[in-house]
């Protein structure tokens, strides 16, 4: 079996790593360091949990250890004055502490320096942090941005850049910060984009940035996918919001995640929900901050039973025990279905996914089941079932033999019974469970 041995990372760092509990690397970072320590640029399509952030907290350690011991008995290991070799971007100032702790966590047995810079607060410590210099600097883009123009940061000795969680940025509208950062970088230097989707501003974004970039991709586990009690509901566009607040006045949901293609989407349902008496709570691209952080909390401690989600913001959200997510949109990529309803089944608890389909997201049901190699399971019990929907792609759905009464029938489609759950999705791939220091398939 391999270890963290086989990347001949330096010592210190591997103490670092035996510290810390970690014994296996997950897959990104078994994918991922070599390439990095061999000075490639990457592009790496993960979501949170998966270890990317010691994917690539580790190779730039390494790379800065190194330089280091070379340059010991000279200055030149030094940072110039208000200057990074490294400059880590991401979008909130959550994720960029969380990326500088891990930096701290790697690399204790070094002697790196290291600066956090973000928003929402006085920028004087910050100013100070980086007048010496820095090794690694971890940053929002705003406020990166502001320290620039004011001439306490200078980006032009930088060696690697990191963007993370791409797609949130873009989501929350900083795009046009990070192409301003970008201008001002050196052109030879090595960089790296991390997403959980590639939405077509992203990946054009890596197109242009990335130098023939080595591509590594992880999605959700298999297992998780394999817990989760699957069922579609076809459903009318104009009922759908009768059927979830049907759904959700059920007792057994206790704590539910409901997912909408867009933010106007996302507000509208939550409206809707509390017309209904359904407390609820949105989170998405265009809430502040503060906002988001109390839409979680308030789902956390569950003083609202009800999360309204985009995906992109959905995503490092990490609350336990939610009992279903409720696709209200199906999502148009298909690998963003296996990533919602990863949200539940935590834990090794059961968990649910119901998921609406109206007549224009048949294709969308479609391309799910071919990448989860899975039938979904129709419940055509609901008081909102849409034949045209369910016969949208010209294929009939069976009746049931009850006459439509009883418990939830699970009708196979097409003749071919309903996927045991016992089939793993071929496009799922082994990911990290979270904090058990091995790798879960
Ligand atoms: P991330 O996806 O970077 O947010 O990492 C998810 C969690 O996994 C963090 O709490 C890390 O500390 C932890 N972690 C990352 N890599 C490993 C590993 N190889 N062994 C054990 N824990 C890890």
């Amino acid at each position: 079996m391999s270890d963290f041995a086989q990347f001949n990372l330096l010592a210190p760092i591997q103490t670092a790593l035996a510290e810390a509990g970690y014994f296996l690397p997950t897959p990104i970072q078994e994918q991922a360091i070599p390439r990095l320590m061999s000075g490639a640029d990457l592009l790496g399509i993960a979501q949170t949990g998966t270890g990317k952030t010691a994917a690539f907290a580790l190779p730039i350690l390494d790379r800065l250890g190194r330089h280091r011991e070379r340059n010991s008995h000279t200055t030149r290991h030094k940072p110039l004055a208000r200057t990074t070799r490294v400059l880590i971007l991401a979008p909130t100032r959550e994720l960029a502490s969380q990326i500088d702790a891990s930096f701290a966590k790697y690399g204790r047995h070094l002697r790196i320096s290291r600066a956090v810079v973000y928003g929402g607060v006085g920028q004087y410590s910050q100013v100070r942090a980086m007048e010496r210099g820095v090794d690694i600097l971890v940053a929002t883009p705003g406020r990166l941005i502001d320290l620039i123009q004011q001439r306490h940061i200078v980006l032009d000795t930088l060696e690697v850049l990191v963007l993370d969680e791409a797609d949130r940025m873009l989501d929350m509208g900083f795009i046009h910060d990070i192409r301003r950062i970008i201008a001002l970088l050196p052109e030879k230097r090595q960089t790296l984009l991390f997403s959980a989707t590639m939405p077509k501003e992203i990946a054009l974004l890596a197109e242009g940035l990335l130098r023939d970039p080595a591509r590594v991709e992880v999605t959700p586990p298999a297992s998780t996918v394999d817990r989760v009690k699957q069922k579609v509901l076809f459903v009318d566009k104009s009922n759908k919001r009768h059927l979830l607040h049907a759904i959700l006045s059920q007792e057994e949901v206790r704590r539910a995640l409901v997912f909408t293609r867009t933010k106007h989407g996302a507000d509208k349902v939550t409206r809707d929900l509390e017309i209904g008496n359904i407390r609820a709570a949105a989170i998405h691209g265009n809430k502040s901050q503060g906002a988001r952080e109390k839409a979680l909390s308030d789902f956390r401690a569950g003083h609202v039973r009800v999360l309204v989600a985009t995906d992109i913001a959905a995503r490092g959200i990490d609350v336990a025990e939610i009992t279903h997510v409720i696709n209200y949109d199906l999502p148009n990529e298909p690998e963003s279905y296996v990533h919602r309803i990863g949200r539940t089944a935590r834990a090794n608890t059961d968990g649910n996914a119901i998921s609406f389909c109206d007549a224009d997201e048949r294709p969308y049901l479609r391309d799910i089941e071919r990448l989860t190699r899975q039938e979904v399971a129709v419940d055509l019990e609901h008081s909102y079932h849409s034949e045209s929907a369910a016969n949208a792609l010209g294929v009939a759905v069976r009746k049931p033999s009850n006459g439509g009464r009883g418990q939830p029938s699970q009708s196979p489609r097409q003749g071919r019974p309903v996927a045991s759950s016992t089939r793993r999705p071929q496009a799922a791939t082994a990911r990290f469970s979270r904090g058990r220091g091995s790798v879960a398939q």
